[in-house]
């Protein structure tokens, strides 16, 4: 754990006590601060209370006594509208922040010996990829690295900080809401489409959430941006006009005067005063597609950003085993194998449309979730498809078609869609595809030979 440095002797509210409030309301006692905390749910307030922490009903509280309301990230800040908390905090001129923000005043308040280097990694897709990948070019490299934040602990929850450390932290649009005063020796923003925008309200406020990863950067900090997409590119010609540190632009789809690109699979490195062809990544383990690239330019950007050598930072990303649900097989029966890669649940604006260049690929969708209908519109005419309902039901009769065509088939979960109107999170939905795969497999085993098996490359979560 990292004691939070800033508040100490000075009154606290937390207010959202699930895993990160949780881990910043410890945080922040242990650096020395009064910690109050609430939450509207009695059980997650009974077991903070269990725990030791004074409840503090924030609602009835006098707020002209509190320094900082900590909020968990879930909490509406402005879309829909404030949450409750945000208005009183707001009335009272009380701070609002985020653990990340925590973690930031921690690193600023530390003698330089102890502070240590922060990767920040950001974008619509791809983020606990490009994360955990950076995580692993760095240890490869000999780098002691924590990796945390969206992806695996909150980043209070890492362990505590030395100078030689490097903290590669994946951050939401939520997140980053919530910070204002984080200074990432390295910031990246890996592409920007629609998304979350009913918390943002819009675009632009998503956007504008996205780009504060950049905030306090100077000499010697590198910003890293994909330009593949219009509202990168806008950031990446803002940014560069104000030119007080390193850019580095990144592309999949096209070469570069300077930054880095990769084409058809070959990365290189624009950045000095020749082109150099770094890494053939089409023969990487687990960086399958231009999207991955995108994400495997990032990783060397940031890597030599951090002053590993240009093999070095190529090296890992050829070792690099992927995450599991992003595009694992997670098992095979006969000619048919299942693969999980999130990409039913609800409709992410835009829908699938943006898709339609791949439906010749798709023999026959099966549909669950709320969007089954509007998926059903887009696809009709296109793809034959059918409404499944749920998970089980779709698999089996996925296979069952894949079987009876007696050809080599995949049954992909490809969702396109936030997973919450049926699962916890994405990787509860991905549990569900991984459990239906098997419950069949079990039923064809005593007949076939080809048992359903965890792919060897799908590593847990780091
Ligand atoms: P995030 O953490 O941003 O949700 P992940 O790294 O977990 O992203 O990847 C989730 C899915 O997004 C992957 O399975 C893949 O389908 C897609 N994806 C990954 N990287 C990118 C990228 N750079 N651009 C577009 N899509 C991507």
């Amino acid at each position: 754990m990292i004691p939070v440095r800033g508040f100490e002797n000075q009154k606290i509210a937390v207010f959202g006590l699930a895993r990160s409030g949780l881990t910043a309301a410890r945080a922040l006692k242990a650096g020395g601060a009064e910690v109050v905390v609430w939450d509207e749910k009695l059980t997650a307030c009974e077991a903070a209370r269990a725990e030791g922490f004074a409840l503090e009903d924030l609602a009835s509280a006098d707020w002209s006594q509190l320094k900082g309301l900590v909020l968990s990230p879930g909490v509406p800040l402005t879309h829909p509208k404030p949450h409750w908390t945000v208005e009183k905090a707001r009335a009272a001129k009380v701070e609002i922040l985020g653990d990340v923000e925590l973690l930031a005043r921690t690193v600023a308040a530390a003698p330089t010996f102890k502070r240590p280097k922060i990767v920040a990694v950001t974008g619509s897709n791809g983020k606990s990829t490009t994360t955990a990948l950076i995580g692993h070019v760095c240890r490869q490299a000999g780098r002691d690295v924590r990796i945390g934040g969206n992806i695996g602990v909150g980043v209070l929850d890492l362990e505590d900080m030395h100078g030689g450390a490097i903290y590669v932290l994946e951050l939401s649009s939520y997140q980053l809401d919530l910070t204002s005063t984080l200074k990432a020796d390295v910031a990246i923003i890996l592409n920007i489409s629609p998304d979350h925008l009913e918390r943002h309200g819009g675009m632009e406020g998503y956007v504008a959430a996205k780009r504060r990863i950049l905030l306090n950067q100077g000499k010697g900090d590198t910003a890293v941006i994909g330009v593949d997409d219009t509202w990168c590119q806008q950031i990446c010609t803002e940014i560069t006009a104000a030119n007080r540190r390193t850019i580095v632009p990144i592309s999949a789809r096209r070469a570069m005067g300077r930054g880095v690109y990769a084409l058809q699979g070959v990365l290189y490195d624009a950045m000095g005063d020749r082109v150099v062809e770094v890494a053939d990544l089409a023969s990487a383990r687990s960086l399958p597609g231009r999207h991955n690239w995108q994400n495997a330019a990032a990783a060397y950007a940031a890597g030599r950003a951090l002053g590993l050598s240009p093999e070095d930072a190529a090296e890992g990303l050829m070792s690099f085993a992927g995450l599991a649900h992003r595009m694992e097989t997670v098992g095979a029966i006969g000619k048919v194998r299942f693969v999980n890669w999130i990409a039913g649940g609800q409709a992410k604006a835009g829908g699938i449309e943006e898709l339609a260049d791949l439906f010749g690929v798709v023999a026959k969708a099966y549909l669950i979730g709320e969007a089954a209908d509007a998926f059903a519109r887009t696809l009709e005419g296109k793809v034959p498809c059918v409404k499944s309902g749920v998970m089980e039901a779709a698999v089996r009769a996925a296979y069952a078609d894949a079987k009876a065509s007696g050809e080599e088939a995949i049954v992909l979960l490809s969702p396109a869609c936030a997973s919450f109107d049926q699962f916890t999170d994405f990787e509860d939905r991905g549990e569900a595809f991984r459990a239906a795969a098997q419950g069949l497999a079990q039923v064809a085993a005593p007949r076939s030979q080809g048992a359903v098996t965890r792919a060897a490359g799908g590593a847990g979560r780091a």
